[in-house]
């Protein structure tokens, strides 16, 4: 059987069978550290993307806030994130919902990677980044102050 007529993709390392590692997003286009991406399943018939992103000891992803959804089960390592106005420690297994236009963000424990898999929609709407008084508002709060990166 050809690995295109296979439908299991072997699992080794977070890495799987036949799936490319991606950037996280493209370089300049919004801030992060340390991340790559991998989109499991993708295809016409279905609605949504599911993606297994992966960030490095100490690396974070991009502070934004969009419409569309995120669906997010910790699947290695430990972290923290953003959601909202709270912050949360992260263990694997944990699972995370990021309702719309919520401001999130997630950080990797120093010594740790944070992987986990994404749920999203197909198509949707492009993330917004946090403006001047967005920040200002957002460091309001001391414990979220020293949490975000920008
Ligand atoms: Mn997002």
């Amino acid at each position: 059987m050809s690995e295109r007529d296979n439908p299991v993709r072997r699992f080794a390392d977070y890495r799987w069978q036949g799936v490319e590692l991606l950037a996280y997003k493209a370089e300049g286009e919004a801030p992060f550290q340390a991340i790559t991406r991998q989109l499991l399943f993708q295809a016409p018939d279905l609605a949504g993307e599911l993606r297994y992103f992966e960030i490095a000891p100490g690396g974070h992803s991009t502070l934004e806030r969009h419409e569309h959804r995120h669906a997010v089960l910790i699947l290695r390592g430990r972290g923290r994130c953003l959601v909202g106005d709270r912050l949360h420690a992260l263990d694997t297994h944990d699972l995370v919902e990021v309702p719309p236009q919520t401001w999130h963000q997630f950080r990797a424990d120093a010594g740790q990677e944070l992987g986990f898999l994404c749920l999203v929609n197909a198509k949707r709407d492009k993330p917004v980044l946090p403006d001047a008084q967005d920040l200002k508002n957002l460091r309001s709060d001391p414990e979220i102050a020293a949490f975000i990166r920008t």
